[in-house]
């Protein structure tokens, strides 16, 4: 029996999200699937108005997954505002969220797991090396269960999501995998669910990351071509605003790959720690 929370229809096993899908299916429905960890604020709600282009029934799972947390990371902290998430969700039209417990998704004598190898390497993966396993295991999970025509994630968790991509494209899985361009607050800063964390004075701070990032633009787009200089000019003013640079690449937006020269497309990537927010945002610099 699906709960009602909030107005939002809720399901907690897979079984019942199969039972949905299959139902949907029988009505002629194509069906979108929007993972998230909750926390739910504007930027995901973009999320589900792209799937809602894409299909008549959208599925938003809410889990916050322990398996992408290292040992020393915000896991138990990580905000859990369930009830005000599922109205957000009613009103954005969601048809049905999946919110399983960890025991659910993970039971006694689990032991299987996906794996992207080179895309993870790198930026985020360096500092979280077990992070993206567990971002691609809980995804394929979740479009297993799903059966989705689309699957809609962010651009600000850039990484995350070529490596969804190349991981669907790898493991001939049918669902389609569809990027959404970053949400942002009015002063440029990305969305996100952990900005709750930051200060006062840090949430004043926090904007440096997108104004430098345009300035990157600006100045490659005038001519600029070496990426090490446009590099040290963002780490100088995030770290001048307060920042703590965990790091600052400009990279090929496929291969993730760090450029030589800045004479084709290109994306700056950076993750900063403002007190204890890790900050993610990027950019195209060359489109
Ligand atoms: P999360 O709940 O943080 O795991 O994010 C769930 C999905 O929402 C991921 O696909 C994120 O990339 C996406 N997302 C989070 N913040 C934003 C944002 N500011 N703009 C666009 N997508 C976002």
């Amino acid at each position: 029996m699906l709960e009602n929370v909030a107005g939002a229809q809720v399901a907690r096993t897979p079984e019942e999200v199969r039972a949905w899908v299959r139902e949907a299916r029988q009505n002629g429905k194509r069906i979108a699937l929007v993972p998230t960890m909750g926390a739910l604020h504007a930027g995901h709600i973009t999320l589900v108005d792209a799937a809602r282009q894409h299909a008549e029934a959208v599925l938003v799972s809410i889990f916050v997954n322990p398996m992408q947390f290292g040992p020393k990371e915000d896991f138990s902290a990580y905000p859990r505002p369930f009830e005000n998430d599922c109205s957000r969700c009613a009103e954005a039209g969601v048809d049905l969220i999946y919110a399983p417990t960890p025991a659910t998704m993970y039971p006694e004598g689990y032991q299987s797991h996906v794996e992207v190898e080179r895309l993870t390497q790198g930026l985020c993966g360096a500092a979280r090396p077990t992070h993206f396993r567990g971002v691609t295991t809980v995804v394929m999970k979740l479009l297993n269960i799903a059966q989705a025509d689309v699957a809609v994630f962010g651009e600000k968790d850039y990484q995350q999501l070529q490596a969804l991509k190349r991981m669907a494209l790898d493991l001939d899985h049918p669902t389609q995998i569809l990027g959404a361009p970053i949400a942002r607050e009015s002063d440029g800063l990305a969305m996100s669910s952990r900005n709750v964390y930051l200060t006062a004075d840090e949430r004043a701070a926090a904007p440096v990351i997108v104004r430098s990032l345009r300035a990157a633009q600006a100045q490659v787009q005038a001519g600029e071509r070496d990426p090490k200089l446009v590099v040290a000019q963002l780490v100088a003013a995030m770290t001048a605003a307060g920042g703590r640079v965990d790091y600052t690449e400009i990279v090929d937006p496929e291969t993730l790959q760090p450029v030589a020269t800045l004479d084709r497309p290109t994306r700056a990537i950076v993750a900063t720690w403002f007190g204890r927010a890790r900050l993610l945002d990027n950019m195209d610099l060359l489109p």
